[in-house]
């Protein structure tokens, strides 16, 4: 068996052990393969053990990866930085992004996205621990940026994302994820209806799973250490 395939197994019954400790079905959370840094044919083989989702970081080596695999039905996601001069090429080569924290790039985002193809799906990126260094907005700026990108018409807001400061032990990771949760809640209770939480890695996907994360973003428990 290979390392990724062995990688994929191991990670799916972790995800499903901790839906099942949190009383979820594990139907509503997916697993997104970030493979940012490691060539084309290891995403190949991993589309071959069954993933077809994958999260890439930086636009120009993704690019080469998602032409290189264009053979294959495969789902795209921006979770990196965006500079405004990149928007047209993740507009027009994804299928959702992760990382928007500013009315400016979600503008260009749906400006940009073509016509023939479905809405972009977006998240909100949500600084929860508040850290000066990080970005994403401040949890009292989303439900008030959220408000102005629901009227964007090519892109679709999902739900949030974030990446928390580093904590150990669950207890301790599970404290931001759950300001998540109840954010998402409040949103929803004053007008939207998202139904994305984008939260965990691979060193704290567990928690993210017992408050409510839908989707997991993992890279190196899938392909190994970058
Ligand atoms: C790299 C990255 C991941 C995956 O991190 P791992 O620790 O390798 O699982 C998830 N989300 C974002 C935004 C990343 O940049």
């Amino acid at each position: 068996m290979t390392a990724i395939l062995s990688n994929l197994q191991a990670t799916r019954e972790a995800i499903a052990q901790a839906a099942r400790a949190a009383h979820r079905n594990v139907s509503e959370i997916s697993l997104l393969a970030v493979s940012k840094t490691f060539p084309a044919t290891a995403v190949r083989e991993a589309y071959d053990c069954g993933q077809t989702a994958f999260g890439e970081n930086y636009l120009q080596e993704a690019l080469e990866k998602i032409d290189a695999l264009r053979d294959l039905p495969l789902e795209w996601h921006f979770i990196g930085p965006i500079q405004s001069n990149k928007t047209r090429a993740i507009a027009e080569r994804f299928d959702w992004v992760h990382s928007v924290d500013r009315l400016k790039i979600a503008e260009r985002l749906s400006a940009q996205r073509p016509a023939n193809l479905p809405p972009l799906n977006i998240c909100l990126q949500v600084n929860v621990s508040e850290e000066e260094s990080k970005s994403g907005v401040a949890p009292e700026e989303a439900l008030p940026l959220a408000q102005q990108l629901v009227h964007l018409p090519h892109i679709r807001l999902r739900g949030l994302m974030t990446i928390p400061a580093p904590a150990a032990g669950e207890m301790a990771q599970r404290a931001p994820f759950a300001r998540m949760r109840m954010l998402l809640e409040k949103m929803n209770s004053q007008g939207m209806s998202l139904d994305t939480l984008s939260m965990g890695m691979s060193h704290d996907y567990p928690a993210a799973i017992r408050e409510g994360a839908t989707i997991v973003r993992i890279g190196t428990a899938i392909f190994g250490q970058r």
